[in-house]
């Protein structure tokens, strides 16, 4: 954004709107609800001491009232306190816990102290024997490194689009060996994978939308992305709901992550998946919307899906899906989370099996769900669960 040369005349002001208009870009949203104070250079020192902050800090982030204070033109404290911490206090679901629990020890204390006046010590006696503070901490201690590591990150980050990198590489310096190989380890994922990835394994909220998505592609997917029949975006798209790509490709594997869903399927694939009406690949290709890739195509599938007959196979296939999706459910070594969607994709399969049977072509997610609704409401889903079991 900013040659090299012009690094001595770069303002705050200016690194703090640039980084604005970045951010807007990237993410589809900036610190909003953050303020910015700045202290001289000469009187930091007297101002951490007075207000029982480190001294030794080159700035301090308040998620209370949501204040990043730095020192006068300390443009890698902006990037820290301003963008690390304080974007992470707006738009994560942790930093948005943090925040409240700090306020409601802030109206604790408030109704504490009211009106008198009270020392550093006795906010210390206070907080010893105060519950919410106790949560607080908790949480804090739980959360401390992700916190903290996405603000130095933010710090890489925005140094790197500024020409600031030798000043982050002196604080980078001043880290001892396992704390530099967890940064490290944080942005050689954001050098794989993209930025935008990089804020959404962070729990960053998503803006899910064609801009974005077909960026997000770009970075996780690369040059496959070239050779890929198409990339639909399907599912919620809610903005703390992972991200659901359904990729055709014959290079491109499934991954699962608590962030990204992504289920890719070899051409000849979707051909058996459409025969068999598979819910899993008629949902995206019926209501997902295409991201990248083949418009034709696309339309060409839709086509096969609507005049594709119900057959004896395909309500077979769902079922011994179910049978499959099943057993994963209750495999403990998966963990909760696999567990719990392997329930859902069982309960969408015995649907779907059921729908087929009665003559249905329920194609998409949200219809079968209708479907099982309304199965049960006449109490036939029991009986005919009952019956397949
Ligand atoms: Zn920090």
């Amino acid at each position: 954004m900013q040659e090299p040369s012009l690094r001595g005349d770069l303002s705050l002001r200016t690194c703090l709107e640039t980084s604005e208009l970045f951010y807007q870009d990237l993410l589809g949203y900036k610190p909003e609800q953050t303020s910015l104070k700045e202290i001289p250079r000469k009187q930091w020192g007297k101002f951490t001491t007075q207000r029982g902050f480190d001294f030794k800090s080159s700035g301090v982030y308040l998620p209370r009232n949501q204040t990043a204070i730095i020192q006068e033109g300390d443009s890698i404290g902006l990037f820290h306190e301003y963008f690390g911490h304080g974007l992470y206090c707006e738009q994560s679901l942790t930093g948005r816990n943090l925040v409240e629990l700090e306020r409601k020890l802030l109206e604790e204390e408030t109704l504490e102290f009211n009106g008198r006046e009270f020392t550093l010590e006795d906010l210390k006696r206070f907080r010893q024997r105060n519950q919410t503070f106790q949560e607080l901490d908790d949480f804090r201690k739980e959360h401390l490194t992700q916190y903290e590591l996405f603000a130095i990150w933010t710090e890489h980050l925005l140094s790197g689009e500024f020409g600031l990198r030798d000043e982050f590489g002196k604080r980078y310096d001043s880290f001892g060996k396992e704390d530099r190989e967890v940064i490290d380890s944080a942005i050689g994922f954001s050098n794989q994978f993209g930025n935008l990835a990089a804020f959404y394994t962070f729990g960053l909220r998503k803006v899910q939308d064609q801009k974005r998505l077909l960026k997000l592609s770009q970075e996780i997917f690369g040059k496959k992305l070239d050779r890929t029949r198409s990339v639909l975006h399907f599912g919620s798209g809610k903005p703390f709901s992972d991200v659901d790509l359904f990729v055709v490709s014959s290079d491109i594997q499934s991954t699962y992550d608590p962030w990204l869903d992504v289920r890719a399927y070899k051409p000849e694939d979707i051909e058996r998946g459409i025969e068999v009406l598979n819910p899993m690949v008629t949902d995206p290709i019926m209501v997902g919307s295409l991201v990248e890739g083949d418009e034709d195509y696309l339309a060409t599938q839709k086509r096969r899906i609507l005049s594709q007959p119900v057959t004896e196979n395909a309500i077979r296939f769902s079922l011994d899906e179910y049978g499959i999706e099943m057993k994963r459910a209750g495999d403990n070594s998966l963990g909760r989370y696999l567990q719990e969607k392997n329930l859902r994709s069982a309960k969408t399969f015995l649907t779907n099996a059921l729908a087929l049977k009665n003559g249905d072509k329920v194609l998409t997610f949200n219809g079968l769900v209708e479907y099982s609704r309304a199965l049960s409401r006449n109490g036939k889903f029991i009986e005919l669960k009952g019956g397949i079991e």
